[in-house]
Formats: structure tokens, sequence, C-alpha cells
């Protein structure tokens, strides 16, 4: 297991469209610790490969709710989707940066866990949002792409003043 470096706005590696995954054996699961291990370290709530990388259709999340199970998503459908709600979102791979984002309410995702199983995951509130945020991440899908042509403008801009150290804080969510 072992903290990856995570790939920040302007990375090819971000703009991916990701393979699914033939297999989920070891190697995968080494990613998918590994993934785990770098969300924890960075403090964030979810990580999907192409922020370490990696092209697959793998991600990770963990909301920290004592009710909900962290876990690992790989091949990820989404079903389902209901309603759209707008809250603040952020993203690991563009640290300092929190904006309004609109997304599905509800969403049903399927696709395999860490043992290769198929689960199915119902989610509203923050893990819909996450697992939304972080199924977009395996398209290539960043979350300014959602914002409007203005905002993402302004965001742009100011990233684009930041020094690299300011890139790379400690911690993001
Ligand atoms: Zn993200």
């Amino acid at each position: 297991m072992a903290v990856r470096e995570i790939r920040v706005l302007g990375d090819p590696a971000l703009r991916a469209r990701c393979e699914e995954v033939e297999t989920v054996d070891d190697e995968v699961r080494r990613l998918v610790d590994d993934l785990i291990d770098t969300m924890e370290a960075a403090d964030g709530i979810g990580l999907a490969a192409p922020q370490v990388g990696i092209p697959l259709r793998v991600f990770v999340y963990d909301i920290r709710d004592p009710d909900i199970e962290p876990g690992a998503l790989i091949n990820p459908r989404i079903v389902e989707a209901g309603g759209t709600v707008r809250d603040t979102e952020g993203c690991l791979s563009i640290p300092g940066f929190d904006e309004t984002v609109e997304r599905y309410a509800t969403v049903v995702v399927e696709g395999l866990d860490r043992e290769g199983r198929e689960i199915r995951i119902e989610a509203d509130d923050l893990l819909s949002r996450c697992l939304q945020h972080e199924y977009d991440h395996l398209d290539g899908v960043l979350f300014i792409d959602r914002l409007s042509p203005l905002k993402r403008r302004m965001l742009l801009n100011k990233w684009a003043k930041l020094d690299e150290s300011e890139r790379r804080p400690a911690t993001a969510v």
C-alpha cells in the first residue's frame, strides 16, 4: 500500500477516457488500496484512478459517515438518477477551489467491489454527489466542466495565477 501522487488540473491524465477493468486481480486490488491510502492522506472523500495517472474505471469513496461504509467501485454504471440539487463541491485535483455544482439528487450505481463482486449502491445527499463526481473523472470530466462558462473562466484565470506550490497544498477537500 502506498500514497501515490495526485495529478492536478492541466495534467492530461485527468482528461483520459478510462478503460474498463477486465479482471479484478491483485494489481487492481493494489490500485484500490493505494487510492484509499492516497485519499486518506489528502483528507479527501473520494478519489478516482485517473487522478493518480491510471486510466482505469476504478474509484474509491469515504464520506466519513458512520452509517455509510466506505468502498471501491470498479466499472461503475449509473443505472438510475433522479431530481437535481445544487451544492458546494471541490476536487483533490483542483485544490483550493470550491464551487456550486448541480447534480442528480439521487443515483443508483452498480459495479464491482474490490473482490470483484457485483454491488449496487443507492445514494442520496453527499454520497450521491461524491459518486457522480468520481464517475465523471472516469470519463475525463471535471466539476469545472459543469460550471457556467463565466465561472469556469474565472476559476481557470485564478488557477493560472497560482504558482506551483500553491497548486499542491498539504490537504484539500
Ligand atoms: Zn475530483
